[in-house]
């Protein structure tokens, strides 16, 4: 028997199969296209084992309170096709096992606690800086949630004195997601991330923006480690002025561990969501 996990983005599902271990056996991307297409693969992925019970980190935002109509379904999505398809639904009708589900982000801030850069600690935020920014919670050892789940890539941020760029958010415009996610870098500059160059004013612009994110959530969770993930955040030059712009605006206030060791990279790299979400699967075995 094993275990499985899907780490559901809205450009690739990662699909996976663990043994009680939860060493993983087999591992595959499948892209995201429409939900027919997309969900008739993974089906086709995890029919050839016999599963105990699957756990799923979803792209959102999602219904998460069981009690509401639009649980598990996939909710207010730009992603085309996706708004309002009950995956969660999709997928029990072929698998009547145990599920867990939870968002991507949370999912690997669930596993990054417990497998990965904040293990040994009850609580953590993750927050991933890629394609979009999104932030997961874990406090005293449990995901958190309330009436919803936490939207954390889309807070409100102080401007940087030389930024006047519009943002790139569907729903916000200049949010935090809207300046500082992956598609703003090359908006604002004509070259992707991964292309500019380290002493490009942008990568200032940048911290400043995800150290505020760093404070807020500092001020308002004061969680024992921040893990950052994404791709953007590959730029090792920018943890170090993240870390550096956060000391500033801090200044002092709030006592956090030794910044090195409080605002780090992410220690599954790639591999968070996957894990966070195959740990929460076997654990709605039990
Ligand atoms: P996703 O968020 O879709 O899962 P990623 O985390 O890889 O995927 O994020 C993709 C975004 O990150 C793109 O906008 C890309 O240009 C940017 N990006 C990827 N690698 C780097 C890098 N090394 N430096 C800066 N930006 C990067
Ligand atoms: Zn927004």
């Amino acid at each position: 028997m094993y275990y499985g996990g899907i780490e559901a983005g809205g450009t690739k599902m990662v699909c996976a199969v663990a043994d009680e271990e939860l060493t993983i056996v087999e591992q595959l991307a499948i892209p995201t296209t429409t939900p027919e297409e997309t969900i008739a693969q993974i089906i086709a992925f995890f029919d050839r084992y016999s599963l105990k019970a699957m756990g799923v980190g979803s792209f959102g935002p999602i219904g998460i309170d069981p009690a509401k109509e639009n649980y598990g379904h996939i909710l207010a999505t730009p992603k085309e096709g996706w708004a309002n398809v009950d995956f969660l639904g999709n997928l029990k009708q072929h698998y009547s096992v145990p599920f867990a589900w939870t968002t991507d982000v949370n999912a690997a801030a669930y596993g990054e606690l417990k497998l990965g850069a904040a293990q040994g600690k009850k609580s953590c935020v993750y927050l991933t800086v890629g394609t979009g920014i999104g932030a997961g919670v874990v406090l005293d050892g449990k995901i958190f949630q309330g009436n919803a789940h936490p939207e954390m890539g889309h807070i409100r941020v102080k401007r940087h004195a030389s930024d006047d760029y519009e943002g790139t958010c569907p729903y916000h415009g200049d949010c935090l997601e809207g300046l500082a996610a992956g598609p703003s870098l090359e908006h604002r500059t004509g070259t992707k991330g991964q292309e500019l160059n380290q002493n490009h004013l942008i990568w200032d612009i940048q911290a400043y923006y995800i150290a505020q994110a760093l404070v807020n959530y500092t001020l308002t969770l004061a969680p024992e480690k921040i893990i950052l993930g994404g791709g953007v955040m590959n730029q090792d030059h920018l943890l170090q002025k993240v870390r550096r712009q956060f000391i500033d605006q801090m200044a002092g206030y709030m006592e956090t561990p030794e910044i090195d060791d409080y605002i780090v990279r992410w220690a599954l790299p790639n591999q968070s969501g996957i894990i966070g979400s195959l740990l929460l699967g076997k654990e709605a075995a039990r």
